[in-house]
């Protein structure tokens, strides 16, 4: 199933041009459609790498009896149980009218996921407006200018994780016409052109010392960018750019569950409300960083914690604080090594950084490897080189031959990335032991250099 977005809002604050921006030329095939009313409309949508269905709710702008607000009601109500998310839009030029507070009280009983828009919000006419959409309790409202095509990128990150989740599922039980399709669509031009900030979440039990960390990576730049955007509903997060020494800076969106945490009044809500803020985290960030206090390191906080972030497809590093108090460093690596293939062998590869966040030791190892983690996550390895791999691989270990017939590997190729996910054409899929599919994705991430990052391998039969 592919992700469903819902495009809602009173008449005229600019779904439509939203929608046809999403859709673009592909709408013309969209409007006989069977089962679409004439009230809904749906396209199939596209952001950047993003692929999803789109529900614009327009065509009410002629309806001015009195009746329009029950139908917008129903119509809304409609689109809502079809999505899997809202972007729910109001005019910033206009700021919130009551109406948009009705339908933001429709969105908060009924919607999975609400995305809320403040529109037209091209130039600083819109500011005021941005600002009051903070009161309709949805969070954060992301600035859009639908007929400019400001704000994809904010967009695109807050659709990027629900879409993930959603394409995982789908390549699982695609038919396998999904990998011409794919490839196919890589020579088309994405929407998104201006770079888009790496997304970091740090996360760990409470105590770990991740505020401190985020101020020592902050510094005197928290200073110049001022930390942006306050409390959404899913984390805080503060852009930086973070250089190394030699002035190669990088932009960044670090999450800080931390600063969500420390809000909450009553003490023992601390343990179970920094593991929630932690999952959302982990849902919004590419690479996500497992924090460890060196003195009690690898506790089942923080398995789970690890063990989710590479459920959720996430590239993980491991950052072991507090470094700085350890007197016998390698002896103390040594375990820390060992723990961690023991009790995180999903995670096999994963880099462990020891850091001080107090004295700010090994931050710029920390650098680089949320860089490289990033990188390796979002690989994309040409077919042939994997094809040629294949081969290698087959004869150095033959595939297993149930009741004497050998399984037979084709070809393979890569599907997708964030993280790399590849599919194996094969005979019987269903017998081949799941010892050789491990071998595969081993190989892989040894002989491609992919350490650190989920890696799914899908084996699909032909015919
Ligand atoms: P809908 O009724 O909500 O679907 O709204 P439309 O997409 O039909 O847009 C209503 C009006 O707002 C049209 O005149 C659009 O050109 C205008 N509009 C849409 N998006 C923007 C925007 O980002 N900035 C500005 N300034 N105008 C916009
Ligand atoms: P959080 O709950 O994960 O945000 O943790 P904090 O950043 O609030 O840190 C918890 C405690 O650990 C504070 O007393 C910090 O001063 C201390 N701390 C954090 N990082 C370090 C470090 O690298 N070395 C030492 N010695 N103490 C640290």
């Amino acid at each position: 199933m592919s992700l469903t977005l819902a495009i809602v809002g009173r008449p005229n604050v600019g779904k439509s041009t939203l929608f046809n921006r999403l859709v673009g030329k592909r709408l013309a095939l969209v409007d006989d459609q069977p089962g679409v009313t004439r009230d809904l409309r749906e396209g199939q949508g596209r952001l950047a790498d993003l692929r999803f269905t789109v529900i614009d709710t327009a065509g009410l702008e002629d309806a001015t009896d009195d009746s329009l607000q029950g139908r917008m009601r129903r119509l809304t109500e409609r689109a809502v149980d079809m999505a899997d998310v809202c972007l729910f839009m109001i005019d910033a030029r206009t700021g919130v009218t009551p109406t948009d507070e009705m339908f933001a009280e429709i969105l908060r009983k009924r919607s999975k996921h609400v995305i809320l828009a403040a529109n037209k919000a091209e130039g600083n006419a819109a500011d005021a407006g941005v600002l009051e959409a903070y009161n309709l309790g949805l969070g954060e409202p992301v600035r859009l200018s639908g007929e400019h095509g400001e704000g994809m990128t904010d967009l695109y990150d807050h659709l990027m994780p629900l879409a993930d989740a959603a394409a995982e599922q789908q390549s699982e039980d695609a038919p396998q016409t999904d990998i011409e399709l794919d490839e196919d669509g890589e020579g088309e031009v994405p929407l998104i052109t201006d770079a888009r900030p790496l997304q970091v979440a740090v996360v760990g039990r409470p105590n770990a010392g991740k505020s401190t960390l985020i101020n020592k990576i902050m510094g005197e730049d928290r200073l110049l960018t001022g930390p942006e955007a306050g409390i959404t509903r899913d984390a805080i997060s503060l852009r930086i750019d973070w250089a190394d020494s030699d002035g190669d800076s990088t932009p960044m969106r670090i999450f800080d569950t931390a600063g969500m945490r420390k809000k909450a009044k009553v003490q023992e809500k601390l343990e179970k409300l920094s593991v929630s803020d932690g999952l959302r985290a982990v849902k919004f960030a590419e690479v996500v960083v497992v924090l460890l206090d060196a003195a009690i390191p690898f506790e089942q906080q923080d398995l789970r914690i690890a063990d989710l972030a590479e459920r959720e497809g996430r590239a993980v590093v491991v950052a072991v604080n507090k470094w700085d108090i350890e007197e016998d460093k390698q002896e103390k690596l040594r375990d820390l090594k060992e723990s961690f293939e023991r009790l995180l062998p999903q995670l096999r590869g994963a880099p462990l950084v020891t850091v001080s966040a107090k004295t700010g030791r090994g931050l710029e190892r920390l650098r680089a490897a949320i860089l490289r983690a990033h990188d390796v996550w979002n690989r994309r390895m040409p077919t042939a080189a994997l094809n040629r791999w294949l081969i290698e691989m087959l004869e150095q270990h033959p595939p297993p031959a149930p009741q004497g017939r050998r399984i037979k590997l084709r070809y393979m190729t890569q599907v997708k990335t964030r993280p790399p996910g590849f599919v194996v054409m094969c005979s019987h899929p269903d017998k081949m032991p799941d010892s050789y599919s491990r071998y595969l994705v081993n190989g892989l991430r040894e002989d491609f250099d992919m350490p650190g990052t989920p890696i799914r391998l899908t084996l699909r039969g032909q015919g």
